[in-house]
């Protein structure tokens, strides 16, 4: 592996495997196939960092591109370029719609009101503007009633107006395959769909994709499988895509009776060799994890004592030799010892928040064909 440049010395370091990522998108593409396969990568790629995560996603042969808002499009063009589709699922905000518009950037018309906005847009340019519609068909977050889509469906002058690339709807249980409101959503979206015989449908999440072919209609929708997280319960084969070391900044041996933290919540009931790790709730390290969660060093758990701090928190390191551990060193957080989904479940969340509230502080490595490219802390990607 070969650095590009020299960095500053970072606190922890967050590594993001491409070829990973890569990977995770050509097994979901095969899975969905002859549907395209699309990526989602709305809070700058579920905190990887949308700069480096879109283009290996775009080299692998994703040409549909899914963010939650107006900003995260304008980041993603500027990594991407010209050469995919950028649909903004949250649609576009009142004022918006001249932005959007010149930028070719493709809103997610989920209300009566927002379609009423990008029509009137389309009159004044006197040219059709491209959109995607979604359909809410249970879920109740967005998306038209399953009969005013109808209505439009019918509508010669929103066809003039509003040139449709896409008609979807999200499914609200497709991480519990079991769920029959799997396939009531499905079927409603069905009848809905039939009035766009000629509009591309979208239905699956990643959750969505790992249920049968039905549901994969002609573009996918994955985020979470992307960057590793299994959706459901089933293990998908997915790699994962991130690892995450922070360095130790002080070891000390306590003596029984003294606390450690704030609240001195933990308090040594015999002498304990306690380390401080440079990584705290500011680095989206939940604090529910004080007294529950734990960091590892070669193969060993170091149990979080006592609560995690915005910057630091103590691990317990008794089991491992005296030799073992020293100031400076790294300890793992996520890799081979601890997944995300093991993180989640122990602070009581969903791998998707550990992911998206990782923030700014870490180094960032990414990784593809053995190039390491790093990223200083704060650095801009
Ligand atoms: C976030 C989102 C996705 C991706 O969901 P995952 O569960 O991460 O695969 C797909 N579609 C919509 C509408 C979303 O909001």
């Amino acid at each position: 592996m070969n650095e590009q440049r020299p960095v500053p010395a970072g606190s922890s370091r967050l590594t993001i495997d491409l070829d990973a990522l890569r990977a995770n998108y050509r097994s979901l593409a095969v899975r969905v196939a002859p549907a395209r396969c699309g990526a989602v990568v709305k809070a700058n790629a579920y905190g990887l960092g949308v700069a480096q995560a879109a283009p290996a996603l775009y080299r692998e042969g994703c040409r549909s591109f899914f963010v939650a808002q107006f900003c995260e499009a304008t980041a993603l063009a500027r990594a991407i370029g010209a050469g995919a589709e950028i649909f903004i699922l949250n649609g576009v905000d009142p004022g918006n719609e001249a932005f959007c518009a010149e930028q070719n950037f493709l809103p997610v018309l989920n209300s009566l009101s927002q379609v009423e906005r990008w029509r009137a847009l389309a009159r004044t340019l006197g040219r059709a503007l491209p959109a995607a519609l979604q359909i809410d068909t249970g879920m109740s977050r967005l998306g038209l009633p399953q009969s005013a889509a109808m209505a439009l469906a019918g509508d010669a002058s929103f066809a003039r107006e509003v040139e449709l690339r896409l008609l979807l709807t999200h499914l609200a249980c497709a991480d519990e395959p079991e769920r029959p409101e799997n396939s009531a959503q499905l079927a409603a979206f069905n009848a809905v769909g039939a009035c766009f015989p000629s509009v591309p449908k979208s239905v699956a999440n990643s959750g969505g994709v790992m249920l049968s072919s039905d549901y994969h209609g002609d573009l996918a929708r994955p985020g979470v499988a992307l960057y590793g997280v299994d959706p459901g319960p089933a293990d998908a084969g997915l790699r994962p895509v991130i690892g995450l070391g922070a360095r130790v900044i002080q070891i000390r041996t306590i003596a029984a009776g003294t606390g450690v933290g704030y609240g001195l919540k933990h308090v040594a009931t015999a002498a304990q060799r306690v380390a401080t790790i440079s990584l705290g709730y500011a680095d989206g390290w939940p604090r529910s994890l004080s007294g529950v969660g734990a960091a590892w060093h070669r193969g060993v758990r170091l149990p979080i004592l006592g609560r995690v701090s915005m910057d630091s928190l103590t691990v317990d390191i008794s089991a491992l030799p005296e030799a073992a551990l020293a100031e400076g060193d790294f300890v793992e957080f996520l890799g081979p010892s601890q997944s995300l989904s093991d993180v989640a479940r122990d602070a009581g969340t969903i791998a998707y928040e550990i992911l998206t509230s990782l923030g700014t502080r870490h180094t960032r490595i990414f990784v593809e064909n053995g190039v390491a490219q790093t990223f200083a802390a704060g650095e801009p990607l």
